[in-house]
């Protein structure tokens, strides 16, 4: 058995990123640009006005107020046609070129009309080079604006846009396959009998792959027949990962660690000292990663969290890989049995300027209604006994990328 570091380090030092692909750059938002991207432009283009108000010779406002001409009216988008000198301005909006001969803007709060409309009484005297951005100032034809491996987010979308980059490169989400075994699995649709239980595990499985920008596939349950597994595993291997749910435990029915290694599956490891969810298979068959993991639902969601969650992220070719992990001042005492580091399931909340978590009441790893409850999992390291109330833990966040 090897420790939950451990395997995570096995994961991550195995799986690489996909080939890049290229998309339309609206389609990159949530995946890790492949390539640099370069600006074909200055940024401002031109000497920009900052503020609706006087294009001015700043020397003419020392000593304000003071009665300057105006000689032209430049809105965003046109070009000024006349270049401001010793006495003159003119009038300029937000977003427009800067005329020639002008080294500063005075904005409008700064300024009073006068009885001729064609002067303008400035008030207060402005500095060289106040409310005017440089050309260039943001970015220079040529400079690589985005580097390859960053996640795309919003303000790089707008960034693809200003630079004029339609097509982008970015690595790819895995194809992802899920198959639920057990004899006792039901579909959705079913009714369960007194000995059967609906299949949860595909969808929520499912659900945490498909936040992650990935493409699934839920194949049908299996029975725990090697027959079965076999046939459905072997369709399985066309997506980049697989993950098989149930049936990796000690039981007379738990067949898929034995089914993985007689279909040649190269396994990676099989146990994690971790609660919930010790039996955990990593391993690769051709191009494919398979997860096994164990059926109890919050075992599923929690090795998911931990070991599937890195994988894709590194196959999408993120750089950070782990979900965030933060200090809390835990609320209540908290009793473990030790030796195998443990997720529970709790809730955290900012108040007062203290980020504190407590467990969410639970029954174990089957109660998956408890985790609708929690927002983080609370950390307890392997060799502790007991947490106490006040002291500073540690707590996975679970609802938040990037
Ligand atoms: P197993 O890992 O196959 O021994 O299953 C452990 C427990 O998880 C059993 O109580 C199963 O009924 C339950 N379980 C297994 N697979 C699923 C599933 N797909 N959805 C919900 N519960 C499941
Ligand atoms: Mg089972």
């Amino acid at each position: 058995m090897i420790s939950v570091d451990e395997a995570k380090k096995i994961i991550i030092e195995n799986v690489h990123p996909l080939e890049p692909v290229q998309v339309h750059f609206q389609d990159a938002l949530g995946f890790c640009l492949a390539e640099e991207v370069l600006s074909d432009i200055d940024m401002p283009p031109f000497n920009r006005s900052a503020m609706d108000g006087y294009a001015v010779v700043a020397e003419d406002t020392i000593v304000a107020p003071v009665i300057l001409k105006i000689i032209e009216n430049i809105a965003a988008g046109g070009m000024p046609e006349k270049k401001v000198s010793r006495g003159c301005v003119s009038k300029i909006m937000t977003g427009a070129s800067v005329p020639e001969g002008a080294d500063a803007v005075v904005k409008f709060e700064d300024t009073e009309d006068t009885e001729d409309e064609s002067r303008v009484k400035i008030v207060k005297s402005v500095k060289g080079g106040s409310n005017i951005s440089k050309r260039g100032e943001d970015m220079k034809v040529g400079q690589i604006v985005l580097h390859a491996g960053m996640p795309v987010r919003p303000q790089e979308i707008g960034i693809l846009a200003t630079v004029g980059k339609s097509k982008v490169k970015i690595y790819p989400a895995p194809t992802v396959g899920i198959i639920s075994t057990g004899n006792e699995l039901v579909n959705v649709e079913e009714k369960p009998s007194s000995v059967q239980i609906r299949n949860s595990n595909s969808y929520s499985l499912a659900s945490q792959a498909r936040r992650m920008n990935t493409a699934v596939e839920i194949f049908g349950i299996v029975r725990d027949r090697k027959e079965e597994i076999v046939r459905e595993i072997k369709k399985g291997l066309q997506k980049d990962i697989l993950i098989l749910s149930g049936g990796v435990s000690m039981g007379e029915y738990d067949l898929v660690g034995d089914v993985l290694k007689e279909l040649g599956v190269c396994i990676y490891f099989e146990k994690v000292a971790l609660r919930p969810g010790k039996p955990v298979i990593f391993g690769k068959k051709d191009k494919t990663w398979i997860f096994a993991l164990p059926g109890n639902p919050v075992a599923s969601l929690v090795t998911f969290e931990l070991f599937i969650y890195p994988a894709i992220r590194k196959l999408m070719g993120f750089s950070s890989l782990n979900r965030i992990v933060v200090k809390a001042v835990l609320k209540t005492d908290v009793s473990t049995k030790r030796k195998r580091r443990e997720f529970r399931p709790a809730v955290y909340q900012w108040k007062e300027s203290e980020l504190s978590a407590s467990p969410v009441e639970w029954h174990g790893s089957a109660d998956l209604l408890a985790t609708t409850k929690a927002n983080c999992l609370l950390i307890i390291p392997e060799e502790v006994e007991k947490l106490s109330k006040g002291q500073l833990v540690d707590i996975i966040l679970l609802d938040n990328n990037y």
